[in-house]
């Protein structure tokens, strides 16, 4: 009975992460400037985000996604804003 409510929550959750990937969740933004603007600046300031290294807590967030989203950190050089994103 257990190993049905797991499977079926594993299932769930599988299903949420694929219709995230779907709508575009953690996409990288794009305009006519470059094709990785910052999400906390963009309509004002378009000026491309620079690759970071990720820390643990990134690696484990990348694994508990199961590593379908292929996260990568970076940081605007503008606004000093964090966060991962996906290609
Ligand atoms: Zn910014």
């Amino acid at each position: 009975m257990i190993y049905y409510i797991l499977l079926s929550l594993m299932f769930i959750y599988l299903l949420i992460l694929i219709v995230m990937i779907k709508l575009g969740w953690g996409k990288k933004l794009k305009c006519n400037n470059c094709i990785n603007c910052c999400p906390n600046c963009y309509p004002e300031v378009k000026i491309p985000l620079t690759r970071i290294n990720r820390n643990k807590y990134d690696k484990i967030f990348n694994h508990i996604t199961l590593r379908l989203f292929k996260f990568k950190k970076y940081e605007c050089n503008h606004c000093h804003w964090q966060g991962l994103r996906c290609s």
